[in-house]
């Protein structure tokens, strides 16, 4: 993996806050790392075994939080900078957490309902003992949702009694709020929407393309395009589609949302059918990677064609592909602050399941 902006930012703010090298050090490493191994009999019989993994960077400034990200391409790597990415953007938001992020190297796509829910509670058996509501706060990331952190709740229970807030990202039922899982991509259209009016671009003209369609891509999508936006790209794993004259988004999440094997390719979508690499370097105005780490890298940031980026998914550009898009002056709203909006309805949540009082859901929409 090419290095992440991060490092560099980190080390600006160190020297310019004067840090020693210990302090920095300190800063720059998690306080636990934890690889576990967790093996799972298939439907089939077989036995499976799979990694999980649960990092946590810091809980100075409160209980440790992060995502839990189903996917077959995670290492200790990945899970490493992501959890630092978690202690700079709660901080930089002002919430009382920490930093952490773990998961398991699975394709959710290919297990069963079944399995999955074993595997999940398999998972909090061998790390529970790292979590709890004033611990470790595991949410939805990549390949989990509502179901996910339901079974983490359920599992926890069992040792450890009924603690709502030991995980964010619930169904309502449980303790969640509504506007949770629409919260990232609602924020990263916020922001989007204000950097267009700080950057003179007519949002309303605007041609907005989003690599990944999923939690964080749909809501985005949804929004801009009630903001008057024309999303005229979309992707998920599997291949993108684009149509210059725009896309109905709203449609296509419905479709989606039938079953969970579902891709876009499966649909018979008004457009065009090209690779990821191709919609990333098609025309638009906004990009809004809102997938994977390092999709926007030396090798083509170069052919973006979009005046500003909004860094939807967490660390989606490298180092050198930033390097690349500030000298073409192409604006970036960097991850940290674009999607927050996910962690900060988390922490309402959290609040509530604390208070044991549900708030009214236009206190949170608020
Ligand atoms: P998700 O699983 O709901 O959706 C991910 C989307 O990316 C899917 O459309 C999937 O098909 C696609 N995808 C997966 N692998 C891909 C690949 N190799 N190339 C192209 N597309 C690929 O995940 P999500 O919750 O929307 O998370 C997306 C990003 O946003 C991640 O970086 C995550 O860390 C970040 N994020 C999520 C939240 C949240 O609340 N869910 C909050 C903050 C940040």
């Amino acid at each position: 993996m090419e290095k992440s902006t991060h490092e560099r930012a980190l080390k600006l703010v160190m020297n310019k806050l004067g840090c020693s090298e210990e302090m920095s050090k300190l800063l720059d490493s998690s306080q636990r790392e934890v690889i576990v191994e967790i093996p799972l009999k298939r439907d089939n019989g077989d036995i499976k075994v799979f990694k999980g993994y649960r990092v946590q960077h810091s809980d100075a400034l409160g209980p440790f939080k992060g995502g839990l990200r189903f996917h077959p391409d995670v290492d200790l790597e990945h899970f490493v900078s992501l959890a630092s990415v978690m202690t700079w953007k709660t901080s930089l938001v002002n919430i009382p957490f920490g930093g952490a992020k773990g998961g398991i190297d699975c394709d959710p796509n290919e297990l069963s309902t079944h399995e999955l829910e074993t595997l999940t509670k398999r998972y909090v058996e061998k790390v529970g003992m790292l979590l709890g509501p004033n611990i470790d706060i595991p949410a939805p990331d990549m390949g989990t949702g509502e179901q996910e952190m339901a079974w983490i709740l359920q599992a926890y229970a069992k040792n450890h009694g009924h603690h709502p807030g030991v995980v964010t990202g619930k169904n309502k039922q449980l303790g969640g709020v509504s506007g949770r899982r629409e919260a990232t991509g609602k924020g990263v259209a916020y922001f989007t929407r204000l950097a267009c009016s700080r950057e003179n671009i007519d949002l309303e003209r605007a041609r907005v393309i989003i690599q990944g369609f999923g939690n964080v891509g749909q809501s985005a999508a949804i929004n801009l395009s009630k903001m008057g936006a024309n999303i005229v790209g979309i992707s998920d794993r599997k291949g993108a589609v684009y149509n210059e004259k725009g896309l109905d988004v709203k449609t296509i999440a419905e479709d989606l949302s039938v079953s969970k094997k579902i891709s876009l390719e499966d649909l018979d979508i008004d457009g065009e059918y090209i690779t990821n690499k191709e919609l990333l370097e098609a025309p638009c105005d906004i990009l809004i990677p809102a997938a994977i780490e390092g999709g926007i890298n030396s090798k083509n940031a170069a052919k973006v064609q979009a005046k500003l980026v909004v860094e939807g998914a967490n660390l989606p550009v490298t180092k050198d592909g930033e390097d690349i898009l500030l000298d073409k002056k192409v604006k970036l709203i960097p991850d940290l602050l674009a999607n927050a909006g996910g962690v900060t309805v988390s922490f309402f949540e959290w609040s509530q399941n604390a208070q044991r009082y549900p708030w009214k859901d236009e206190k949170v929409e608020r």
